[in-house]
């Protein structure tokens, strides 16, 4: 008789920028064969739709109902892609090209700044990693989002090598 299949962990990847957890997280999740999620894609992503809508990415309100309503018409997605790391989908068109334009580094760091925006992508990074063989990668990963993980790794580095 064949033995039960082990469900599979949630792993969480916490720490800070520049530490190199996206590098660490599409090498396990290729090695593994789990799915891959980028929280920061998902930042990037909401100060798009912002910039799009005409929404200032500082107005917490509508920047966040924007992602609520976002999250709730499942309108973002992210999948694995050999060839840009992630491949992300906003309301059905790629965006993964637009998410990394210098300025939505700078539009993720203030949105992230929003409690309504963490929430909604909270959800919708739980929604993620329920069912387990997933490797969520991003700030509060570890401590808010998935505190129970089975596996959890907090990678830092020190100044010089994160600035490199
Ligand atoms: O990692 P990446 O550069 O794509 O993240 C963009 C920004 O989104 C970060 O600078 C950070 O301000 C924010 N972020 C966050 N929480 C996460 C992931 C990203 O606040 N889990």
């Amino acid at each position: 008789m064949s033995e039960p299949a082990r469900p599979r962990p949630i792993v969480a990847i916490d720490g800070p920028a520049g530490a190199g957890k996206s590098t660490v997280a599409r090498r396990l999740a290729d090695a593994l064969g789990y799915v891959l999620v980028d929280t920061g894609a998902m930042y990037r992503a909401v100060a798009l739709a912002a910039k799009r809508a005409g929404v200032a990415w500082d107005q917490a309100a509508p920047v966040g109902a924007l992602a609520h309503a976002i999250v709730a018409r499942h309108g973002l997605s992210i999948e694995r892609d050999a060839e840009k790391g992630v491949r992300v989908w906003l309301d059905g068109e790629d965006v993964s090209d637009a998410i990394r334009a210098p300025d939505m580094g700078m539009g993720a760091s203030t949105v992230s700044g929003h409690k309504d925006v963490r929430d909604a992508l909270f959800d919708l990074q739980r929604q993620a990693g329920r069912g387990g063989g997933v490797v969520l990668e991003g700030r509060d990963i570890g401590t808010v989002v998935f505190p129970d993980a089975a596996v959890k790794f907090f990678l830092t580095a020190r100044p010089e090598v994160r600035a490199r």
